[in-house]
Protein backbone atom coordinates (compact mmCIF):
# COMPACT_ATOMS: atom_id res chain seq x y z
CA UNK A 1 0.00 0.00 0.00
CA UNK A 2 1.98 2.93 -0.92
CA UNK A 3 0.97 6.21 1.06
CA UNK A 4 0.89 8.29 -1.70
CA UNK A 5 -2.13 9.52 -2.50
CA UNK A 6 -3.94 8.34 1.33
CA UNK A 7 -5.61 11.08 3.75
CA UNK A 8 -3.60 10.51 7.15
CA UNK A 9 -5.41 11.96 9.93
CA UNK A 10 -2.30 12.45 12.90
CA UNK A 11 -3.74 13.23 16.46
CA UNK A 12 -1.48 15.32 18.52
CA UNK A 13 1.37 17.87 17.17
CA UNK A 14 3.55 16.74 19.90
CA UNK A 15 7.66 15.14 18.58
CA UNK A 16 5.98 11.89 17.84
CA UNK A 17 2.90 13.30 15.77
CA UNK A 18 4.82 15.71 13.85
CA UNK A 19 7.45 13.51 12.69
CA UNK A 20 5.12 10.58 11.64
CA UNK A 21 2.80 13.95 9.93
CA UNK A 22 6.15 14.81 8.15
CA UNK A 23 7.16 11.34 7.09
CA UNK A 24 4.20 10.40 5.71
CA UNK A 25 3.86 13.55 3.68
CA UNK A 26 7.48 13.17 2.44
CA UNK A 27 5.93 9.40 1.20
CA UNK A 28 3.43 11.42 -0.95
CA UNK A 29 0.10 11.12 2.08
CA UNK A 30 -2.06 14.20 2.74
CA UNK A 31 -1.61 14.75 6.07
CA UNK A 32 -4.11 16.89 8.72
CA UNK A 33 -2.32 17.34 12.37
CA UNK A 34 -5.04 17.68 14.86
CA UNK A 35 -3.82 19.15 18.06
CA UNK A 36 -5.51 20.46 21.20
CA UNK A 37 -3.30 23.58 22.22
CA UNK A 38 -4.37 27.10 20.62
CA UNK A 39 -0.52 27.97 19.65
CA UNK A 40 2.99 25.94 19.24
CA UNK A 41 4.11 27.56 22.09
CA UNK A 42 7.55 27.77 25.06
CA UNK A 43 5.70 24.83 26.74
CA UNK A 44 8.10 22.02 28.19
CA UNK A 45 11.96 22.36 29.03
CA UNK A 46 14.66 20.45 28.00
CA UNK A 47 15.01 17.33 25.86
CA UNK A 48 17.61 14.99 24.91
CA UNK A 49 18.16 13.79 21.76
CA UNK A 50 20.36 10.43 21.41
CA UNK A 51 21.95 9.21 18.71
CA UNK A 52 19.23 6.84 17.88
CA UNK A 53 16.73 9.73 17.57
CA UNK A 54 19.29 11.73 15.88
CA UNK A 55 19.44 9.38 12.90
CA UNK A 56 15.58 10.18 12.73
CA UNK A 57 16.33 13.26 12.57
CA UNK A 58 18.49 13.52 10.08
CA UNK A 59 16.62 10.80 7.42
CA UNK A 60 13.79 13.65 7.56
CA UNK A 61 16.62 16.24 6.86
CA UNK A 62 16.25 18.54 9.88
CA UNK A 63 19.54 17.60 10.91
CA UNK A 64 21.27 20.87 9.89
CA UNK A 65 18.27 22.69 11.67
CA UNK A 66 18.53 20.66 14.76
CA UNK A 67 22.11 21.57 15.25
CA UNK A 68 21.91 25.08 14.68
CA UNK A 69 19.35 24.89 18.34
CA UNK A 70 20.59 22.38 20.49
CA UNK A 71 23.95 21.79 22.42
CA UNK A 72 25.97 19.08 21.47
CA UNK A 73 26.81 17.26 24.96
CA UNK A 74 30.44 16.34 25.03
CA UNK A 75 30.26 14.26 28.34
CA UNK A 76 28.37 13.16 31.00
CA UNK A 77 29.45 13.44 34.46
CA UNK A 78 28.55 12.14 37.68
CA UNK A 79 29.36 13.90 41.14
CA UNK A 80 27.93 12.92 44.92
CA UNK A 81 25.61 15.65 46.44
CA UNK A 82 28.06 17.08 49.02
CA UNK A 83 31.36 16.45 48.13
CA UNK A 84 33.59 18.39 44.95
CA UNK A 85 35.02 15.85 42.25
CA UNK A 86 33.71 13.78 39.81
CA UNK A 87 32.32 10.05 40.43
CA UNK A 88 32.31 9.06 37.11
CA UNK A 89 33.06 11.35 33.50
CA UNK A 90 32.15 9.84 30.12
CA UNK A 91 33.66 11.58 27.72
CA UNK A 92 31.36 11.30 24.76
CA UNK A 93 33.60 13.23 22.70
CA UNK A 94 36.26 10.84 23.21
CA UNK A 95 34.89 8.12 22.84
CA UNK A 96 31.42 8.33 21.16
CA UNK A 97 32.82 11.31 18.82
CA UNK A 98 30.67 9.64 15.63
CA UNK A 99 27.70 10.02 17.39
CA UNK A 100 25.26 13.14 18.21
CA UNK A 101 23.38 13.50 21.80
CA UNK A 102 22.20 16.48 21.59
CA UNK A 103 20.30 19.16 24.21
CA UNK A 104 17.08 21.05 22.81
CA UNK A 105 14.65 22.71 24.31
CA UNK A 106 11.37 21.04 23.67
CA UNK A 107 9.80 24.26 21.63
CA UNK A 108 12.57 24.28 19.42
CA UNK A 109 11.95 20.95 18.13
CA UNK A 110 8.70 21.37 18.14
CA UNK A 111 8.88 24.41 16.17
CA UNK A 112 11.26 23.04 13.75
CA UNK A 113 9.26 19.70 13.34
CA UNK A 114 6.64 21.94 12.77
CA UNK A 115 7.65 24.79 10.25
CA UNK A 116 9.33 21.33 8.18
CA UNK A 117 5.94 19.54 8.18
CA UNK A 118 4.18 22.79 7.38
CA UNK A 119 7.27 23.46 4.17
CA UNK A 120 6.12 20.33 3.13
CA UNK A 121 2.37 20.70 2.95
CA UNK A 122 1.21 19.55 6.02
CA UNK A 123 -1.93 20.86 7.49
CA UNK A 124 -1.64 21.45 11.33
CA UNK A 125 -5.01 22.53 12.92
CA UNK A 126 -4.71 23.95 15.86
CA UNK A 127 -7.48 23.91 18.85
CA UNK A 128 -9.16 20.91 17.61
CA UNK A 129 -9.15 18.69 21.09
CA UNK A 130 -10.14 15.33 20.13
CA UNK A 131 -12.96 13.15 22.37
CA UNK A 132 -12.81 10.06 20.96
CA UNK A 133 -11.75 7.61 18.37
CA UNK A 134 -13.88 5.14 16.51
CA UNK A 135 -11.61 2.19 15.32
CA UNK A 136 -12.37 0.00 12.21
CA UNK A 137 -11.96 -0.10 8.81
CA UNK A 138 -13.58 3.69 8.41
CA UNK A 139 -12.40 5.41 11.36
CA UNK A 140 -14.23 8.19 12.89
CA UNK A 141 -11.94 11.13 15.03
CA UNK A 142 -14.80 12.69 17.55
CA UNK A 143 -13.83 16.28 18.54
CA UNK A 144 -14.78 18.20 21.93
CA UNK A 145 -16.83 20.44 19.57
CA UNK A 146 -18.87 18.07 17.90
CA UNK A 147 -18.02 17.58 15.16
CA UNK A 148 -16.69 14.21 13.43
CA UNK A 149 -13.17 13.73 11.24
CA UNK A 150 -13.01 10.65 8.91
CA UNK A 151 -9.49 9.59 7.22
CA UNK A 152 -8.11 6.65 5.23
CA UNK A 153 -6.13 6.43 8.05
CA UNK A 154 -5.99 7.91 11.61
CA UNK A 155 -2.55 8.26 14.08
CA UNK A 156 -2.90 8.65 17.89
CA UNK A 157 0.10 10.70 18.68
CA UNK A 158 -2.01 12.33 21.62
CA UNK A 159 0.74 11.64 24.18
CA UNK A 160 0.11 10.08 27.60
CA UNK A 161 -3.59 10.58 27.99
CA UNK A 162 -4.09 9.54 24.85
CA UNK A 163 -7.55 9.10 23.34
CA UNK A 164 -6.76 6.92 20.90
CA UNK A 165 -5.11 4.31 22.76
CA UNK A 166 -8.62 4.05 24.75
CA UNK A 167 -10.08 3.10 21.48
CA UNK A 168 -7.73 0.44 21.12
CA UNK A 169 -7.21 -1.13 24.35
CA UNK A 170 -8.96 -1.80 27.72
CA UNK A 171 -8.33 1.30 30.25
CA UNK A 172 -4.61 1.37 31.64
CA UNK A 173 -3.78 1.46 35.29
CA UNK A 174 -0.92 3.20 35.82
CA UNK A 175 0.92 2.76 39.33
CA UNK A 176 2.83 5.86 41.12
CA UNK A 177 6.70 4.92 41.15
CA UNK A 178 6.80 7.12 44.38
CA UNK A 179 9.15 9.34 42.51
CA UNK A 180 8.06 13.05 41.37
CA UNK A 181 10.20 15.17 39.11
CA UNK A 182 10.22 19.09 38.74
CA UNK A 183 11.49 20.46 35.90
CA UNK A 184 12.86 24.29 35.68
CA UNK A 185 15.13 26.21 33.64
CA UNK A 186 17.39 29.25 34.74
CA UNK A 187 20.60 31.54 33.32
CA UNK A 188 24.08 29.64 33.10
CA UNK A 189 25.14 31.72 35.38
CA UNK A 190 27.84 28.88 36.80
CA UNK A 191 28.78 28.48 33.35
CA UNK A 192 27.99 24.89 32.84
CA UNK A 193 29.83 23.67 29.67
CA UNK A 194 27.91 21.26 27.29
CA UNK A 195 27.69 18.19 29.63
CA UNK A 196 25.40 16.54 31.55
CA UNK A 197 25.41 16.78 35.43
CA UNK A 198 23.81 14.54 37.74
CA UNK A 199 24.56 15.00 41.13
CA UNK A 200 23.59 12.03 43.49
CA UNK A 201 22.08 11.76 46.67
CA UNK A 202 20.02 9.72 48.96
CA UNK A 203 16.84 9.00 47.47
CA UNK A 204 17.08 11.93 44.98
CA UNK A 205 19.20 13.36 42.22
CA UNK A 206 19.28 16.25 39.34
CA UNK A 207 20.36 16.16 35.83
CA UNK A 208 21.37 20.05 34.73
CA UNK A 209 22.51 20.03 30.80
CA UNK A 210 22.92 23.44 29.02
CA UNK A 211 20.06 24.70 26.08
CA UNK A 212 20.18 27.67 23.70
CA UNK A 213 23.61 28.21 23.21
CA UNK A 214 24.75 27.11 27.04
CA UNK A 215 22.42 30.47 27.83
CA UNK A 216 20.66 28.53 30.36
CA UNK A 217 20.50 25.19 32.57
CA UNK A 218 17.78 22.48 31.86
CA UNK A 219 17.06 21.00 35.53
CA UNK A 220 14.84 17.77 36.46
CA UNK A 221 15.09 16.92 40.26
CA UNK A 222 14.09 13.56 41.00
CA UNK A 223 13.06 12.94 44.30
CA UNK A 224 11.37 9.51 46.32
CA UNK A 225 8.55 10.05 48.00
CA UNK A 226 5.18 8.72 49.04
CA UNK A 227 3.21 12.23 48.87
CA UNK A 228 1.30 11.53 45.37
CA UNK A 229 1.50 14.32 42.47
CA UNK A 230 -0.62 14.79 39.60
CA UNK A 231 0.81 13.47 36.01
CA UNK A 232 0.72 16.35 34.00
CA UNK A 233 3.56 18.52 31.82
CA UNK A 234 2.01 22.03 33.26
CA UNK A 235 1.35 21.47 37.02
CA UNK A 236 3.42 24.49 38.78
CA UNK A 237 4.97 24.15 42.08
CA UNK A 238 6.56 26.23 44.56
CA UNK A 239 10.37 26.82 44.08
CA UNK A 240 10.48 26.84 47.56
CA UNK A 241 9.21 22.99 47.62
CA UNK A 242 12.37 22.17 45.36
CA UNK A 243 15.02 23.69 47.33
CA UNK A 244 13.91 22.29 50.83
CA UNK A 245 13.81 18.75 48.91
CA UNK A 246 17.70 19.11 48.03
CA UNK A 247 18.67 21.22 51.39
CA UNK A 248 21.78 18.93 51.57
CA UNK A 249 23.13 19.39 47.86
CA UNK A 250 25.67 21.76 47.72
CA UNK A 251 28.03 23.35 45.31
CA UNK A 252 26.68 23.89 41.78
CA UNK A 253 23.57 22.25 42.39
CA UNK A 254 23.20 24.71 45.28
CA UNK A 255 23.99 27.43 43.47
CA UNK A 256 20.95 26.35 40.25
CA UNK A 257 18.52 25.98 42.46
CA UNK A 258 19.09 29.43 44.00
CA UNK A 259 17.83 31.03 40.93
CA UNK A 260 14.79 29.15 40.41
CA UNK A 261 11.61 31.07 40.34
CA UNK A 262 9.25 29.08 37.93
CA UNK A 263 9.03 25.67 38.36
CA UNK A 264 6.76 22.16 37.49
CA UNK A 265 6.58 19.06 38.84
CA UNK A 266 5.21 16.08 37.29
CA UNK A 267 4.19 12.49 39.22
CA UNK A 268 6.30 9.68 37.59
CA UNK A 269 3.70 6.48 36.91
CA UNK A 270 4.10 3.58 35.54
CA UNK A 271 2.39 2.64 32.21
CA UNK A 272 2.15 -0.70 31.08
CA UNK A 273 2.82 -0.91 27.33
CA UNK A 274 -0.55 -1.00 25.31
CA UNK A 275 -0.97 -4.21 24.21
CA UNK A 276 -3.05 -3.30 21.15
CA UNK A 277 -0.98 -0.64 18.96
CA UNK A 278 -3.49 -0.90 15.76
CA UNK A 279 -7.09 -2.38 14.84
CA UNK A 280 -8.56 -1.57 11.62
CA UNK A 281 -7.33 2.19 10.51
CA UNK A 282 -6.43 3.26 13.45
CA UNK A 283 -2.40 3.29 15.38
CA UNK A 284 -0.86 4.64 18.11
CA UNK A 285 2.65 6.10 18.47
CA UNK A 286 5.27 7.28 20.94
CA UNK A 287 3.47 8.26 24.71
CA UNK A 288 0.39 6.57 23.42
CA UNK A 289 1.11 3.59 23.24
CA UNK A 290 4.17 3.54 25.50
CA UNK A 291 5.01 6.24 28.20
CA UNK A 292 8.36 5.72 30.27
CA UNK A 293 9.89 7.47 32.94
CA UNK A 294 12.65 10.02 31.96
CA UNK A 295 15.83 7.99 33.86
CA UNK A 296 16.74 7.00 30.67
CA UNK A 297 15.46 10.31 28.36
CA UNK A 298 14.27 8.24 25.60
CA UNK A 299 10.29 9.39 25.81
CA UNK A 300 10.92 11.91 22.71
CA UNK A 301 13.53 9.61 21.18
CA UNK A 302 10.99 6.43 20.81
CA UNK A 303 8.29 8.70 19.45
CA UNK A 304 10.49 9.89 16.61
CA UNK A 305 12.03 5.98 15.70
CA UNK A 306 7.84 5.40 15.93
CA UNK A 307 6.93 7.78 13.58
CA UNK A 308 9.76 6.49 11.08
CA UNK A 309 8.92 2.65 11.21
CA UNK A 310 5.46 3.58 11.33
CA UNK A 311 5.90 5.70 7.68
CA UNK A 312 8.58 2.89 6.28
CA UNK A 313 6.16 -0.22 7.57
CA UNK A 314 3.22 1.67 5.59
CA UNK A 315 4.98 2.64 2.83
CA UNK A 316 6.29 -0.72 1.76
CA UNK A 317 3.20 -3.13 2.93
CA UNK A 318 0.45 -4.85 0.97
CA UNK A 319 -1.99 -3.70 3.02
CA UNK A 320 -2.60 -1.46 6.07
CA UNK A 321 -3.31 -3.96 7.93
CA UNK A 322 0.22 -6.05 7.25
CA UNK A 323 2.09 -2.41 6.92
CA UNK A 324 0.53 -1.53 10.87
CA UNK A 325 1.31 -5.28 11.81
CA UNK A 326 4.92 -4.96 11.13
CA UNK A 327 4.98 -1.63 12.85
CA UNK A 328 4.15 -3.16 16.15
CA UNK A 329 6.68 -6.13 15.24
CA UNK A 330 9.43 -3.79 14.47
CA UNK A 331 8.76 -1.74 18.33
CA UNK A 332 7.43 -3.47 20.36
CA UNK A 333 10.35 -5.31 21.69
CA UNK A 334 13.32 -2.65 21.67
CA UNK A 335 10.64 0.02 23.51
CA UNK A 336 9.86 -2.87 26.03
CA UNK A 337 13.48 -3.03 26.53
CA UNK A 338 13.79 0.81 26.71
CA UNK A 339 11.63 1.50 29.07
CA UNK A 340 12.76 -2.11 31.46
CA UNK A 341 16.07 0.11 31.19
CA UNK A 342 15.10 3.71 32.28
CA UNK A 343 12.83 1.93 35.30
CA UNK A 344 16.18 0.65 36.39
CA UNK A 345 17.91 3.45 36.83
CA UNK A 346 16.54 5.64 39.13
CA UNK A 347 17.85 3.27 42.11
CA UNK A 348 21.41 3.12 41.23
CA UNK A 349 21.34 7.23 41.34
CA UNK A 350 19.51 7.68 44.78
CA UNK A 351 21.19 4.66 47.04
CA UNK A 352 20.93 5.83 50.56
CA UNK A 353 22.85 3.56 53.31
CA UNK A 354 26.60 5.38 53.12
CA UNK A 355 28.90 2.47 52.75
CA UNK A 356 26.94 0.78 49.40
CA UNK A 357 26.68 4.63 48.53
CA UNK A 358 30.69 4.85 48.76
CA UNK A 359 31.15 1.38 47.21
CA UNK A 360 28.99 2.31 44.21
CA UNK A 361 30.46 5.23 43.28
CA UNK A 362 33.94 3.96 44.01
CA UNK A 363 33.16 0.65 41.48
CA UNK A 364 32.06 3.49 39.45
CA UNK A 365 35.12 5.85 39.48
CA UNK A 366 37.44 2.75 38.58
CA UNK A 367 34.84 0.89 35.53
CA UNK A 368 35.11 4.72 34.18
CA UNK A 369 38.90 4.92 34.53
CA UNK A 370 39.62 1.21 33.60
CA UNK A 371 37.01 0.24 31.16
CA UNK A 372 35.32 3.43 29.86
CA UNK A 373 34.35 2.90 26.62
CA UNK A 374 32.65 -0.80 27.78
CA UNK A 375 30.97 1.76 30.26
CA UNK A 376 29.66 3.62 27.34
CA UNK A 377 29.17 0.37 25.25
CA UNK A 378 26.94 -0.86 27.17
CA UNK A 379 23.97 1.08 25.66
CA UNK A 380 25.31 0.20 22.02
CA UNK A 381 21.75 -1.49 21.54
CA UNK A 382 19.71 1.73 22.27
CA UNK A 383 22.06 4.38 21.31
CA UNK A 384 23.94 2.61 17.85
CA UNK A 385 20.33 1.68 16.22
CA UNK A 386 19.28 3.24 13.47
CA UNK A 387 15.70 2.38 12.31
CA UNK A 388 15.83 4.31 8.72
CA UNK A 389 18.55 1.85 7.52
CA UNK A 390 15.64 -1.02 7.76
C1 LIG B 1 3.26 20.33 27.10
C2 LIG B 1 4.30 19.25 27.16
C3 LIG B 1 5.55 19.54 27.73
C4 LIG B 1 6.53 18.53 27.81
N1 LIG B 1 7.74 18.83 28.37
C5 LIG B 1 8.71 17.91 28.42
C6 LIG B 1 10.00 18.21 28.96
O1 LIG B 1 10.26 19.33 29.37
N2 LIG B 1 10.95 17.23 28.99
C7 LIG B 1 10.67 15.97 28.53
O2 LIG B 1 11.56 15.10 28.58
N3 LIG B 1 9.48 15.65 28.00
C8 LIG B 1 8.50 16.58 27.93
N4 LIG B 1 7.26 16.27 27.40
C9 LIG B 1 7.02 14.90 26.94
C10 LIG B 1 7.74 14.54 25.72
O3 LIG B 1 7.59 15.54 24.74
C11 LIG B 1 7.17 13.21 25.28
O4 LIG B 1 7.39 12.25 26.31
C12 LIG B 1 7.88 12.65 24.08
O5 LIG B 1 8.30 13.66 23.22
C13 LIG B 1 6.95 11.70 23.32
O6 LIG B 1 6.23 12.46 22.39
P1 LIG B 1 4.75 12.21 21.92
O7 LIG B 1 4.65 12.87 20.61
O8 LIG B 1 4.39 10.78 22.04
O9 LIG B 1 3.84 12.96 23.00
P2 LIG B 1 3.79 14.49 23.37
O10 LIG B 1 5.04 15.19 23.02
O11 LIG B 1 3.30 14.52 24.77
O12 LIG B 1 2.66 15.10 22.40
C14 LIG B 1 1.29 14.81 22.50
C15 LIG B 1 0.53 15.91 21.80
O13 LIG B 1 -0.83 15.54 21.69
C16 LIG B 1 -1.65 16.62 22.06
N5 LIG B 1 -2.90 16.07 22.55
C17 LIG B 1 -3.09 15.34 23.67
N6 LIG B 1 -4.38 14.97 23.80
C18 LIG B 1 -5.02 15.49 22.73
C19 LIG B 1 -6.38 15.47 22.31
N7 LIG B 1 -7.33 14.83 23.01
N8 LIG B 1 -6.72 16.11 21.16
C20 LIG B 1 -5.77 16.75 20.41
N9 LIG B 1 -4.46 16.81 20.78
C21 LIG B 1 -4.10 16.19 21.92
C22 LIG B 1 -0.83 17.34 23.12
O14 LIG B 1 -1.24 18.69 23.28
C23 LIG B 1 0.57 17.23 22.55
O15 LIG B 1 0.88 18.27 21.66
C24 LIG B 1 6.26 17.23 27.32
C25 LIG B 1 5.01 16.95 26.75
C26 LIG B 1 4.03 17.94 26.65
C27 LIG B 1 2.69 17.62 26.01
Amino acid sequence: MALNGQHIIVIGGGIGGLAAALAFRQRGASVTVLEQAEAVTEVGAGLQISPNGFAVIRALELDAALAQNSVRARAVVLRDYRKPGEVLRLDLARFAADQHFRFVHRADLITILANAARDAGVQIRLLQKVASVEAGPEPVVRLCSGADKRADLVIGADGLHSKAREALNEPDSPVFTGQVAWRAIVPNDPGLPAEAQVFMGPGRHMVCYPLRGGSVVNIVAAQERAEWATESWSHRDDPKNLRRAFSEFDGTARALLERVEDVALWGLFRHPVAETWHKGRVAILGDAAHPTLPFLAQGANMALEDAWVLADCLDGAETTGAGLSAYQARRRDRVVRAIKAANGNAWKYHLSIPPVRGAAHLALKLGGRLAPKRMLGQFDWLYRHDVTRG
